[in-house]
């Protein structure tokens, strides 16, 4: 009873926070619910269910109106060896571009990796959290944009092959689609779906302190707690989320980025990593709170 009295007084306040027409919780869960379906089996790099996932993804970039932004159409497809298990995969990022009104040569990259581990014993790992609720979360922002397009250009980034060690977002950077010095910031979401004492992280602006102010704002009146941190090697190493997820490509490049996460819950690489256990208004508060950080950021 409790809980449901905290999430009514917290959907109460996201409906304040989100203005009308800009994200609908009901489409970031229906992302969800589909590509954490059993019927995707895990989405594992290389498998039917990872396709399938793809295949979800690029129908509504099509149906939004955004413009190929891949190599071949949305999709840019690379292949990679990995020894664990000892195999060449084959893997294909998902891209797609919202050109910017007045500088579209400067460029933001929103992204959220698709795959996700696969089945283990028989078991399927949904990857409800991990990640779907950060490719919900794309999906709906691409939407969004799409129609309010910003002053600098927006480049949405579905990758594959972050669960074998960044793959996707390490071949981007190697092949980028557009020059790599017209990209002024990563934003990636990993991770953004439920946490029991409703905190976000958000990871960068400590490598990148001029990224902090605009930040602390948006993060005073959003009705979740905004937190920034796991970002230096303090006080341990496992504590330090820089190289975490797709993110700590750009790092490496030079090229600023805001990871958004949760902490691990009890379900992090589980096979209870569920849709039923994303916490619907904490998520739509989230993807709020990224919403008009790329607001802010896609201008000069
Ligand atoms: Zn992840």
């Amino acid at each position: 009873m409790k809980y449901l009295i905290a999430s009514f007084l917290l959907l109460m306040s996201v409906g304040a926070f989100a203005q009308a027409n800009t994200i609908v919780a009901d489409s970031l869960m229906a992302h969800v619910r589909f590509l954490s379906s059993d019927a995707l089996k895990g989405r594992a790099t290389d498998s039917e269910g990872n396709a399938a996932a793809a295949a979800y993804i690029l129908q509504r970039f099509e149906n939004y109106g955004l413009m190929p932004a891949g190599k071949e159409g949305y999709r840019q497809p690379f292949q990679f060896y990995s020894r664990f298990p000892q195999k060449t995969y084959s893997a294909t990022n998902l891209l797609a571009m919202v050109k910017g009104t007045k500088a579209p040569d400067s460029v933001i990259v929103i992204s959220a990796h698709y795959d996700h581990v696969g089945e283990r014993g028989g078991e399927v790992y949904n990857g409800a959290d991990d990640n779907a609720s950060g490719v919900g979360a794309l999906l709906e922002l691409a939407r969004y944009f799409q129609a309010n397009p910003t002053p600098y250009s927006l480049l949405f980034a579905a990758w594959d092959a972050e669960e074998v060690g960044l793959r996707g977002a390490s071949h981007f950077v190697d092949e980028p689609t557009v020059p790599l010095e017209h990209i002024i910031l990563n934003i990636n979401m990993d991770m953004i779906g439920r946490n029991a004492k409703e905190q976000i992280y958000i990871c960068g602006a400590g490598h990148y302190p001029e990224l902090r102010a605009p930040l602390d704002r948006i993060a005073q009146k959003a009705p979740i707690q905004v937190r920034f941190g796991h970002e230096a090697p303090t006080p341990t190493r496992s504590d330090d989320w820089t190289y975490a997820s797709d993110h700590g490509e750009f790092h490496k490049k030079g090229i600023p980025f805001l990871y958004f996460g949760v902490e691990d819950h009890e379900d992090y690489h589980q096979p209870t990593d569920d849709a039923d256990r994303i916490i619907p208004v904490f998520y739509t508060a989230v993807s709020e709170v990224i919403r008009q950080a790329i607001l802010h950021f896609a201008k000069p």
